[in-house]
């Protein structure tokens, strides 16, 4: 049986305390095996308190951004290799919100996938349409776009070790979900295009479903061929509803 993976941003938000009534509260509703991988994505600032927190545990955790130069003169960036540093397995390469707001270009992503990869982390890769492309039809051209940055810097090869979230930016945050049908159209073109490479990594790779993810939609969701778990925002900021998207499913 497959495993899915649910996957926590917590974008912006946190304080110590939150951090560990959070990720105690975690530990204690993640005590019997299921078939559901958790992580989380804390800010940077609260990544030693997540690795102390759940070393040893079966949540791992990642970063939500990186820098793809290894040191230097970069003000205010933190690269791959101080990720590894506090136990990190993934990051974000592409979340919607560093493409908009920090206006991080297709290429750019591409780099920090590279950069992850040759490091050793696992890039989630986010890729997804707004509101106005899919109104015009170009859904598919649009992640084709964001895919192919990747695929023609790493190759289909770089994906062995990665995860591909979709996640349509009108659904982000916004209490839209898509249905599980528009999700998994798009998740099976995304399958589809991998597949036309390698139909081995395509039949591994991890695609998770992300925009306005709860314990109301998580199942109906999960149970499609091709959605593989979710990126969840606000509804991974409070144990009570994060449980409830991982028991939905477990
Ligand atoms: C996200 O931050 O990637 C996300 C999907 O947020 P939300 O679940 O709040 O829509």
């Amino acid at each position: 049986m497959r495993k899915i993976l649910v996957a926590g941003n917590w974008k912006m938000h946190g304080s110590q305390a939150m951090v560990q009534e959070l990720l105690e509260g975690l530990l204690e509703g993640t005590k019997e095996a299921s078939n559901v991988d958790m992580a989380v994505f804390p800010p940077f600032p609260y990544l030693a308190q997540a690795c102390s927190l759940l070393d040893g545990s079966d949540i791992a955790w990642g970063a939500q951004y990186m820098n793809p130069v290894a040191q230097g003169a970069h003000t205010g960036e933190v690269s791959a290799g101080m990720l590894l540093d506090f136990g990190c397995r993934y990051v974000l390469a592409g979340h919607s919100e560093r493409r908009s707001i920090y206006g991080e270009s297709d290429a750019d992503v591409a780099e920090q996938f590279e950069a992850a990869l040759a490091a050793g982390l696992v890039p989630v890769l986010c890729v997804g349409e707004t509101l106005e492309e899919r109104e015009s039809g170009s859904t598919e051209a649009v992640v084709e776009r964001q895919l192919d940055a990747v695929l023609n810097r790493c190759g289909v090869s770089g994906f062995k070790q990665a995860v591909v979230a979709y996640e349509p930016v009108w659904a982000i945050g916004t209490g839209k979900t898509a249905s599980p049908e528009q999700a998994q159209d798009v998740h099976a073109f995304i399958r589809d295009k991998f597949a036309s490479q390698d139909d081995i990594i395509a039949g591994q790779l991890r695609i998770l479903y992300g925009g306005s993810v709860n314990g109301s939609n998580a199942a109906d969701l999960f149970a499609r061929e091709d959605i593989d778990g979710g990126l969840v925002g606000g509804a991974s900021l409070k144990v009570g509803d994060f449980l409830a998207i991982r028991n939905a499913i477990a």
